[in-house]
């Protein structure tokens, strides 16, 4: 096994793959008006589709799912069977840059925890086109939420993710690309330990045994461990914003 193949492992048969919560789903929705019709809703680096039930729960619409490993959406496919929801969902194997859809064909497009896979600008400037005139984006992105922070989280996100920044400078960077802000929040404590971190935790003795306590198995869950560590200490200057646009008529 590759330590990506491992990393899909971890993740599997779990409600989600990154900090959020229904409540956050729902909040962020709430931003939004929509007409009374059947909406065009796309759901990018949708994973097992923790959001993709609570949207298909909460909208008249159909959702196109898609993410790049089919083993998330067997597991996204499972949960809509048992839910009932297959009819308003149809899932997708595919990148999110390079989109496999008719321009200007979507109402929403949302985006929980993975735009970092092809960098915030880039996605944005990307997805646009397929956005219909007035319709809406919706995505969580790794944010500084104070203006100044300690060395040592600064240091390590900037390796992780060197796009993270504050919230002015992300929201500037949709205005600067055709969007009107429309709403801003950030994750609260909940989102991250009790929906992410604390689940994957809980994975953690099964997945080692399941992998024989490979080394590489145990260097994904060191990496696992020190990112909550560094959320433990310093969660008082970053978190996951909610960028919740319109896309601008003009
Ligand atoms: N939205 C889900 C998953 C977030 S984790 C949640 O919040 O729980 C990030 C997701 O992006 C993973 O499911 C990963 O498989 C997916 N991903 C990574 N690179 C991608 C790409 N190029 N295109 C589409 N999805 C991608």
């Amino acid at each position: 096994m590759t330590k990506l193949d491992l990393i899909i492992d971890l993740h599997r048969n779990s409600d989600r793959q990154g900090p959020g919560s229904e409540k956050a789903t729902l909040k962020a929705l709430s931003f939004m008006k929509f007409p009374s019709r059947k909406l065009q809703v796309a759901d990018l680096g949708c994973g097992s589709g923790g959001q993709t039930i609570t949207l298909a729960k909460n909208l008249n619409a159909e959702i196109s799912a898609l993410d790049l490993f089919s083993e998330f959406l067997e597991d996204l496919a499972e949960k809509l069977d048992r839910e009932g929801l297959q009819h308003k969902v149809t899932t997708i194997a595919g990148s999110m840059d390079n989109l496999p859809f008719e321009k200007a064909s979507f109402d929403l497009i949302w985006s929980e925890g993975a735009i970092y896979n092809m960098g915030f600008e880039k996605g944005i400037q990307a997805w646009k086109p397929y956005l219909k005139s007035g319709g809406y984006l919706a995505v969580s992105e790794l944010t500084w939420i104070t203006n100044s922070r300690p060395e040592a989280i600064e240091r390590y996100w900037n390796s992780q993710y060197p796009e993270i920044s504050v919230a002015s400078k992300k929201i500037a960077q949709l205005e600067a690309n055709g969007y009107v802000l429309v709403g801003y929040f950030y994750l609260n404590e909940n989102s991250w330990m009790q929906h992410y971190y604390q689940p994957l935790q809980n994975r953690t003795a099964d997945f080692l045994k399941r992998n024989q306590d490979s080394g590489l198995a145990m260097e994904v869950i060191q990496e696992y461990q020190d990112e909550i560590a560094m959320y433990h200490k310093y969660k008082a200057y970053f978190s996951y914003g909610f960028y919740i646009a319109q896309k601008n008529e003009h």
